[in-house]
């Protein structure tokens, strides 16, 4: 062994594993919306060039004849990527050899279809087998392919076609070769698993996020919408049976029917929010025109409720975000700053202004304002202390200025009111 030899090796390896981390890169890495499959014709495009660059630069063992290991990218595109890309693999083999010329054309044609006997038995189900027993036939397989090729060169030899190397000092050099054979098997085999598991697990944890989420919404969303439905259905029933009795009856019946749904809606428009979160789409927003929209948006419920709402927005307020996200975290806010002021004298005050690197809106109510208990619970999802309440408002809010850089902050004091300030980084116009 001489330090030519271990490079020999250390290059080899390198052959035999870089298909197997190209695959894993361009292949493997792509988020996947199905289980990740295989991709057969990439598994030749580059079991192909490993076996020919294995052929043409073998190991020099035994001095007049070399060695290599294009057997392994044989083996592997049979087993990993079916019958049609390891027999397109043999053929690339053959073609080289035939190019080249040699006498390793004779040697490949009379070994290749003996050991390839079992990976072609095996491929249809390797997929089923578990780590341990795959492992299993791959040495079997390596071995056999050792027991074949040296058979083949002793009969070669004998004959005169090949060199002859069974020679008493060559004992130890064959023992090398097949030893490197072997190990060289275990850990592409062991790479290619261990990369297989990780594709799959991954593929399984998104999967089962996306699920759970999707299912717990769902399930919340049946259970919270079911009681709204049921009253109104009971009231309507209630309609029918006094119709004829009582007239001014039916207009109160028709007004809790209005506000049931109307709630209906509004946990649905919650939970919807909140999972379409990783969806944005950014773009230059201005804010004070944003802001005015939702105030007017507004005004007919501050109005129901007998509050003022105040504004002082300056112009040329402008973010990068977006728009629809942004207005659903001012009509939360301001729904909540309108929910908590009392009937009468109720005042909610909008500014609006740039300072520094941000532009801070702030909300100012005269309401029952929050304890610190409260203010530390704030945005998490479903605390409420609305009776018809979802909870669900701040959650979102605070998630969609989270995505914006933002940052929201409450000041609150109990009987008092409440100011929240919003803070976005602005948008400069150099961006
Ligand atoms: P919801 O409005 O459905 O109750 P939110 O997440 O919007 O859910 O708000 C959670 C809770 O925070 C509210 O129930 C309320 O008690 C409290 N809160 C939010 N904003 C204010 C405010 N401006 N003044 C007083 N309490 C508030
Ligand atoms: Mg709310």
């Amino acid at each position: 062994m001489t330090i030519e030899s271990i490079k020999e090796l250390i290059l080899h390896m390198t052959f035999i594993l870089f298909p197997v981390f190209i695959y894993q890169t361009a292949w493997l890495s792509r988020p996947f919306k199905s289980p990740p499959s295989r991709n057969k014709t990439l598994i030749y495009l580059l079991c192909a060039p490993s076996a020919i660059l294995c052929i043409t630069y073998p190991l020099h063992i035994v001095d007049d004849l070399s060695f290599d290991l294009h057997s392994i990218p044989i083996v592997i595109s049979i087993l990993y990527g079916g019958p049609l890309s390891g027999a397109l693999v043999i053929l690339t083999v053959f073609a080289y050899h035939f190019y080249t010329g040699g006498y390793w054309l004779l040697l490949s044609m009379i070994t290749i279809p003996f050991y390839i006997i079992l990976p072609y038995y095996l491929q249809r189900k390797w997929f089923f087998y578990n780590k341990q027993r795959k492992m299993m036939f791959i040495l079997l397989i390596g071995n056999i392919k050792t027991a074949v090729t040296y058979s083949a060169m002793y009969l070669t030899g004998t004959l005169g076609l090949t060199p002859m190397i069974f020679t008493g000092n060559n004992t130890i050099t064959l023992v090398l070769d097949w030893l490197f054979l072997m190990s060289a098997l275990f850990l592409s085999q062991y790479a290619i698993e261990y990369i297989r598991e990780n594709a799959m697990m991954r593929y399984q944890i998104i999967k089962n996020e996306k699920l759970s989420i999707i299912s717990e919404l769902a399930a919340s969303v049946a259970h919270e919408v079911r009681n709204p439905l049921t009253v109104v259905r009971g009231f309507i029933q209630l309609m029918g049976q006094e119709l004829q009795e009582n007239e001014h009856k039916n207009k109160d019946y028709f007004e809790l029917v209005l506000s049931e749904l109307d709630r209906a809606q509004d946990i649905i428009t919650d939970y919807l929010n909140l999972a379409k979160q990783q969806y944005f789409e950014k773009e230059k927003v201005s804010l004070s025109s944003l802001l005015i929209e939702v105030d007017q948006l507004m005004r007919s419920y501050a109005n129901y409720k007998t509050v003022t709402i105040e504004t002082k927005i300056n112009s040329d307020l402008v973010v990068y975000g977006d728009n629809p996200r942004l207005k659903q975290v001012f009509i939360n806010l301001l729904k909540n700053a309108i929910e908590a002021v009392p009937d009468f004298e109720g005042k909610v005050f909008i500014r609006a202004y740039s300072s520094h690197e941000y532009i801070r809106i702030k909300i100012t109510d005269n309401g029952n304002g929050m304890t610190a208990d409260q203010l530390e619970r704030l945005g998490e999802p479903y605390f409420t202390l609305k009776e018809k309440g979802t909870g669900l408002g701040l959650t979102v809010t605070f998630s969609i200025i989270h995505h914006h850089s933002g940052t929201i902050r409450y000041q609150s004091s109990v009987g008092e009111g409440t100011t929240v300030t919003v803070s976005l980084p602005i948008q400069s116009d150099v961006q």
